[in-house]
């Protein structure tokens, strides 16, 4: 396993007496060379869980480990330094993620410098090789951010990235700030890379059909907790918890005839505010199916079937 978590939580204080639980016991790991995908509304708690994983938020409780080996709870910058060339994060906003005051090759090159192994002169030439390999040229290198479109600058960062060469990337939404058409090729991209240098990737999304179509398994989160987990076409297709079924009814199908064919039941209400949270399912108060017990019992993460998990009274 090259990623493992047991009841990962990370809770944020917000003034004196108030709790934010963004992210409540998540246990679950990702096989070498598997693309894991990590489903939910806003406000889940998903790009919590990734930022924690890497060390970019302290863990409140519980336990990560990289290849077998503990990760700390608050990483020190000898522990960034270590696990940066291991593990790395594309982010959500392209527009936000690149120092504008930066050119391409020191905000690509920026990994190289600080373990000091690397000349000047093969820092220039591994940006060059990655800019062609995410498919811009490398003249690119001396520009500015200011100067490339969203989808350039998405490319940008996920050669910044993939320039050190790491085994386990959190791709945090990474595709969501574009253009439809743009999104595609953005997908294409990390298929390609995937393929190619052989990753492990923890892939973040809201849009089902594009987590489903790149990743190997789906992970559903739900308020802080994973209520479901499973083979990526299995849940697609047959989704137990009724939040997954709910989450995929919603989602569009980007076949126009499909989708006038298929039923829509929008989920009711939002995401109830994870502030203070109480005992119990927390998808009750939107639930089509919630009986008596499940205002005050929280379901189990039970299997359900060979590698299918899911946290419901319906299955208990
Ligand atoms: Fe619905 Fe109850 Fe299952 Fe929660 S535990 S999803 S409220 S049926």
């Amino acid at each position: 396993m090259l990623i493992e978590t047991r009841a990962l939580t990370k809770h944020f204080r917000i003034g004196s007496h108030q709790i934010l639980h963004a992210v409540d016991g998540i246990t679950l790991s990702i096989q070498e060379n598997e693309i894991l995908g990590l489903v939910g509304e806003s406000g889940s708690g998903k790009s919590t869980f990734g930022k924690t994983l890497v060390g970019l938020y302290d863990r409140t409780s519980g336990e990560a480990f990289y290849n077998g080996v503990p990760l700390p709870a608050k990483f020190k910058s000898k522990d960034h330094l270590t696990y940066s060339r291991e593990m790395q994060m594309i982010f959500q906003d392209p527009y936000s993620s690149l120092n504008p005051r930066m050119t391409v090759l020191d905000i690509i090159g920026e990994g190289l410098v600080l373990p000091g192994t690397h000349s000047r002169s093969e820092i220039h030439e591994k940006v060059a090789y990655w800019l062609e390999k995410v498919g811009l040229h490398p003249d690119h290198m001396s520009r500015y951010p200011h100067e490339f479109s969203g989808g350039q600058r998405q490319r940008i960062g996920i050669a910044r990235a993939m320039i050190i060469e790491p085994r386990f990337v959190v791709c945090d939404e990474p595709i969501s700030a574009l253009d439809v058409s743009v999104q595609a090729q953005i997908i294409n991209l990390l298929d390609e890379l995937k393929e190619s240098i052989g990753l492990t990737l923890l892939f973040i999304a809201h849009d089902l059909s594009m987590v489903r179509y790149v990743s190997h398994r789906m992970a559903v989160m739900y308020l802080g907790t994973l209520v479901e987990i499973g083979p990526s076409n299995e849940l697609f297709f047959d989704p137990q918890h009724p939040y997954t079924q709910l989450l995929i009814e919603s989602n569009p199908e980007p076949d126009p005839v499909l989708e006038r064919s298929r039923p829509h039941t929008p989920i009711k209400g939002e995401i109830t505010s994870p502030i203070n949270v109480k005992p119990g399912c927390r998808f009750v108060d939107r639930c089509p199916r919630a009986m008596a017990h499940c205002s005050h019992e929280t379901p189990e993460f039970i299997a359900t079937s060979k590698d299918r998990y899911v946290a419901c009274h319906l299955f208990s």
